[in-house]
């Protein structure tokens, strides 16, 4: 809710009240008006009455009892009379003395026992006498005479009980207007009616009274337009207002003959009422100003509050919404839940979680009430669900849910964070594992590869290593890699291959090792040293290449394959090296060529197969005596090659010898002796391969032909 809404919800209350405040007030002072009405029309009322009975009926009972006590025998003698001139003689003097003292007075008149006018005391003698015959006695009452409104008073006249005349004082009621008018500030006028015989009220049938002073013509017409029989009692005149009080004449007969009209300038009081209303409406205002002053300070520091906490709430990166336990209803939710799930937040808040929420991937998931329950017992939880957003897309969340209580009412806060892109990593990543897995599986069983530790012992092995070992892993794990090793693998070959490693490069080479079975096997091995991330060697690792195959190959193809001596064409690569070397480093070397003597005989005398072992049996017992440096091949048949180092001829001789001795001791059984003829070169400047090949086989000639069983020398 907006803060000008609050601020408005407020201020409309505030109305409202104070509207309803102004409303009672006025209805208060209206109903004190009336009150006000009833209690002045009540006094002039009283006032109206009392002047009547004290002033009128009761002064001009007093004033004719005091002009009949006053020479009583006389006055009665004269009225007995009914002496014209004795009776003004007599009563005149009375009717000075009321003119002069009783305001209004106006006449007095006597009249015989019957009723008839004797005498009539007055400022205008138009007054006509009737006879009085029907008049009530001894009571005041109004009439009109001479269009004017007179109070009068009859009274009996008594002598000796016997009724003797009738007295008649007559007073214009001024004084009532002016009593009333001197007591409740009013001006009060009387009407008389123009014709007694109408009975409406309306004041067009009325005439002022004419003694009636008006000092204002208007007012006058005014009034005179006046409708009493409505009850309005208010009357508007030149920015005046006049409250009327009406009091209706009757005469003794209880005829309508006129009314006393009072009106009371009530302008002050309605002028109060109006600056009551004005003053009302002018502390609204201000109040309302106030209030709006003082609400909007106050609602500005509750929102910058609540724009705080919701500028908090709106920037979090997850959708966030508070959620009623009782029903599950929706109460609020942040910026990014909108967006998420493309809903409005007014939209939202027409909601229940579970019109959004559904299991993930049809896991067995808690309903709304297990859910509610866990909750509460363990104050949060973490679930894996999908929201469904307005356009249906499902969206899967991680919700952490955080149970509150306010206020007895019981909430749910969740923060539910979109995990599509989290799942859709973790999916890549399962299946690049499962590939890696798979590559490993493959390499593991294609690839010979073993590592190891500082040492030299074994930490792992390969499946293709375990396969071409015939060792399994567990087998070899903390073993040094010893236990393949075959006596053919020089020991300076060990040490090479551990300075270079030592200097942390990488090694490469041919080794021939033992698999469990002692079948040996060869392996082109490049050992890299292992470093840890911090740059600390650790091990090392070594890819290896089955070479077998080729190393038997290169064997068969460089070997003779009788006598497992090199073959020709080893010799012949040999010769050209050592021709090579000798011209670089000025090395000598000697050539002898061997043939047996006579030896198509065993083949005829023995047979081939003894023929064949004679021949292995003189090929080891040539390739023992000589030195490692000395190369030892067949030439073909049963002749063989031998390319000595040495520098002098002695020496070819003295090898030459060695070998005789040593063919001689041979045990050939069933062949009982052999002997073989030697021709014997030295390497020469100017020798190419044909040249001293062709002078060791010139010197073997000619020691076949010399008698064989000796060797024969060409330089
Ligand atoms: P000499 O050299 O003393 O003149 O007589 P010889 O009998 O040794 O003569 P020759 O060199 O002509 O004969 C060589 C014989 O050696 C011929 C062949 O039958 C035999 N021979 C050659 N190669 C082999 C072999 O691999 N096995 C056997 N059993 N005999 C072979
Ligand atoms: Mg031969
Ligand atoms: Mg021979």
């Amino acid at each position: 809710m907006s803060r000008f809404r609050v601020l408005s919800s407020t201020l409309i209350i505030f109305s409202f009240i104070f509207f309803v405040f102004i409303i009672n007030s006025y209805f208060d002072k209206k109903r004190e008006q009336k009150y006000f009405y009833s209690l002045m029309n009540k006094k002039i009322d009283f006032m109206y009455n009392t002047v009547v009975k004290s002033s009128f009926e009761e002064q001009l009972f007093k004033r004719a009892n005091a002009i009949i006590s006053f020479e009583n025998e006389k006055k009665i003698k004269a009225l007995l009379s009914e002496d014209k001139s004795a009776l003004i003689d007599i009563f005149s003097k009375d009717y000075l003395f009321l003119i002069d003292n009783l305001k209004g007075f106006k006449s007095i008149e006597f009249y015989n026992k019957d009723g008839n006018s004797l005498i009539s005391f007055s400022k205008t003698s138009k007054i006509e006498h009737e006879s009085i015959k029907k008049s009530i006695y001894n009571k005041g009452f109004f009439h009109l005479e001479e269009n004017q409104l007179v109070y009068s008073y009859i009274k009996e006249i008594y002598q000796d009980l016997e009724k003797v005349a009738y007295i008649k004082l007559s007073i214009n009621p001024v004084l009532l207007q002016n009593r009333i008018s001197n007591l409740f500030d009013t001006r009060g006028y009387v009407f008389i009616k123009n014709d007694p015989n109408k009975e409406t009220l309306t004041m067009s049938n009325y005439t002022f009274c004419n003694y009636c002073n008006f000092d204002n013509k208007s007012l006058e017409e005014n009034i005179m337009k006046l409708d009493l029989q409505n009850k309005d009692i208010e009357f508007d005149f030149q920015d005046k207002t006049y409250l009327i009080i009406n009091k209706t004449i009757f005469d003794q007969n209880m005829k309508k003959i006129g009314e006393f009209i009072f009106l009371s300038d009530i302008s002050n009081y309605k002028k109060r009422f109006l600056l009551f209303m004005i003053n009302s409406i002018f502390l609204f205002i201000i109040s309302s100003l106030a209030i709006y002053i003082v609400l909007n300070g106050y609602f500005k520091k509750i929102f910058k509050k609540l724009n705080r906490a919701r500028f908090l709430l709106d920037n979090t990166n997850d959708a966030v919404y508070v959620i009623r336990l009782s029903d599950g209803v929706v109460l609020d939710v942040n910026k990014k839940a909108c967006e998420a799930l493309a809903y409005s937040r007014v939209e939202f808040l027409n909601k229940k979680i579970m019109d959004f929420k559904k299991p993930f991937d049809n896991e067995i998931s808690l309903t709304w009430d297990e859910e509610v329950q866990k909750l509460k017992k363990e104050k949060y939880l973490s679930i894996r669900s999908l929201h469904v957003s307005k356009d249906g897309i499902e969206i899967p969340v991680d919700a952490n849910l955080s149970y509150v209580q306010n206020n007895n009412e019981e909430f749910m806060i969740a923060v539910a964070r979109d995990i599509s892109e989290q799942l859709a990593m973790e999916n890549k990543i399962r299946k690049k594992a499962y590939q890696l897995q798979r590559s490993q599986d493959v390499i593991s069983k294609s690839v010979l590869y073993t590592t190891s530790d500082l040492e030299g012992r074994i930490i792992s092995v390969s499946k293709a290593f375990e396969k071409l070992t015939g060792y399994k892993e567990n087998e070899l794990v903390g073993k040094n890699h010893s236990i393949f090793r075959t006596p053919d693998m020089t020991k300076e070959f060990y040490e090479q291959m551990w300075r270079i490693l030592g200097n942390n490069e990488q090694f490469v080479g041919e080794i021939k090792n033992y698999a469990k079975n002692k079948k040996v096997y060869w392996v082109k091995l490049t050992i890299d040293p292992l470093f840890n991330k911090d740059g600390e060697k650790v091990g090392y690792s070594s890819y290896q290449e089955n070479i077998t195959d080729k190393k038997e190959l290169e064997y068969l193809s460089s070997h003779d394959s009788l006598t497992g001596i090199k073959n020709r064409g080893e010799f012949k690569k040999e010769l050209r090296v050592k021709i090579k070397s000798n011209k670089r480093y000025h090395q000598k070397f000697g050539l002898i060529m061997i043939d047996i003597d006579y030896f198509k005989s065993i083949n005829d005398t023995y047979g081939h197969k003894i023929g064949d072992d004679v021949l292995v049996s003189i090929a080891s017992c040539v390739k023992n005596s000589l030195r490692e440096d000395d190369f030892f091949a067949r030439w073909g048949g049963e002749e063989f090659v031998i390319i000595a180092s040495f520098a002098k001829i002695e020496d070819l001789e003295g090898l030459v010898c060695k070998l005789q001795a040593a063919i001689k001791e041979l045990d050939l059984l069933p062949v009982p002796y052999l002997t073989a003829s030697y021709g014997l070169t030295l390497f020469t400047e100017d020798d190419d391969e044909e040249s001293i090949q062709k002078r060791a086989d010139d010197a073997l000639y000619k020691a076949k032909r010399n008698g064989r069983n000796r060797y024969e020398i060409k330089l």
